[in-house]
């Protein structure tokens, strides 16, 4: 129960480990559809996160609506 499991990789994520959930039908994000979830690697690959620097240190940022707000 719980286990949360990367669909790329198939790794099973241990729990301090944190992970990206998305709704995704048909590999595209949608508001309904198959909650996946992916390792911060995979999330990462799939262009989902990506490392940004902030004040000397390396933030991971989550993409959640790419394309939406470009501030
Ligand atoms: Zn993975």
């Amino acid at each position: 129960m719980g286990e949360v499991q990367c669909r790329v990789c198939q790794r099973i994520i241990p729990y301090p480990e944190r992970y990206l959930a998305i709704d995704e039908a048909d590999g595209v994000e949608v508001g309904k559809g198959e909650t996946v979830r992916y390792c911060i690697e995979c999330a990462i690959k799939k262009g989902y996160a990506r490392y940004k620097e902030m004040k000397g240190e390396m933030v991971l940022t989550f993409f959640q609506e790419p394309d939406v707000s470009k501030d």
